[in-house]
């Protein structure tokens, strides 16, 4: 059974005018989206901004009600939990944000932060314990457990987000939802961060879901890749396949514009024209099609519904 698995998600929000006002239409941020997650496994969640990534994140943790579909973790549909009995379960899932500065209250020590956690689910006996406790989950992010006297400005923006994931291990989760945890670093800290992220998964068996724009570091961390455009997955399946022989014309307009180190790469850029069209009314028809290179009279009228090509190995193209 996966740890985490979602069925025809749905998160649709109202556009209104005013705060009383009717809605006028709904942004259909996630439409029909499927996927699961087994424990020790990381997915990657991957697109431009406005696809819905974001959203898929927020409702997995529940920070965001769903409209419709299940989401189930260890078997249990989490969308049915309120109140006392949703808190206890957010302790297998934790999120760490992009901006790790936003997240970390600046009144705060580091350690109080961090001891937060550990007070609401009454995870340390005593203060001894507790102090014990932050200065073991410093040491394990690679982080000197003395930080914990320490503010979070004080910090560079790498120790922070290792502050953030320190944080989310405090509960020990089993789930960690990712949303763009290195977009903000610079590339020499990312590396550092995502290295740390796979030692940490090795270490206690963490599932992630790993959500970013950027296709190569999604393809260096991750074991599984879903390929999101306008709120739906348009391709999904091993990192290794989805990189290496990309089907679908977006995620091949994605992977051509991540760097190649090799000089005698042929790989050429594809260079999207226009823009991520309305979610509040997607295009008829295959939802890429204005912006798809080698579209066709059917694409225009046709929804090209998630077919499998092999196992494990999904696409939405009429072409593939
Ligand atoms: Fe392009 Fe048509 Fe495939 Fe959509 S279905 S990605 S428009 S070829």
């Amino acid at each position: 059974m996966p740890l985490l698995e979602v069925e025809h998600l749905r998160v649709h929000f109202p556009v209104k005018p005013g705060l009383f006002a009717r809605p006028r239409g709904h942004v259909r941020a996630v439409d029909d989206v499927s996927f699961a997650v087994e424990a020790g496994e990381t997915v990657g969640l991957v697109g431009e901004s406005g696809c819905g990534k974001t959203t898929v994140g927020r409702a997995v943790v529940r920070l965001l009600e769903p409209t419709g579909g299940s989401i189930r973790f260890a078997g249990e549909d989490l969308t049915a939990l309120r109140g006392a009995a949703l808190r206890e379960r957010r302790r297998q899932f934790q999120m760490i944000f992009q901006d790790p500065f936003s997240s970390l209250n600046p009144r705060l020590t580091v350690g109080d932060s961090i001891g937060e956690a550990l007070d609401i689910h009454r995870l340390a006996a005593d203060r001894t314990e507790r102090r014990r406790r932050i200065g073991e989950l410093l040491a394990s992010v690679g982080l000197d457990p003395a930080a914990a006297d320490r503010y979070p400005h004080e910090f560079s923006g790498g120790q922070r987000q290792r502050i953030g994931i320190a944080r989310a291990l405090a509960v020990e989760p089993r789930l960690i939802v990712g949303d763009e945890p290195v977009s903000a670093l610079d590339v020499s800290v990312q590396a550092q961060v995502v290295n740390l992220l796979q030692d940490l998964q090795r270490e206690r068996g963490l599932a992630y879901l790993f959500i970013s724009h950027d296709l190569a570091v999604v393809e260096h961390l991750s074991h599984r890749i879903l390929v999101m455009y306008l709120g739906r997955i348009v391709e999904s399946g091993p990192a290794a396949d989805v990189c290496g022989t990309p089907k679908h014309p977006y995620t091949q307009a994605l992977l051509s514009a991540v760097p190649v180190v090799d000089p005698d790469s042929k790989r050429s850029r594809i260079v999207l024209s226009g823009d991520v069209p309305s979610p509040i009314q997607p295009p008829a028809g295959c939802p890429f099609h204005p912006r798809c290179p080698v579209a066709e009279a059917r694409c225009r009228t046709e929804v090209p519904p998630l077919h499998s090509l092999e196992p494990g190995r999904q696409v939405a193209c009429h072409l593939a």
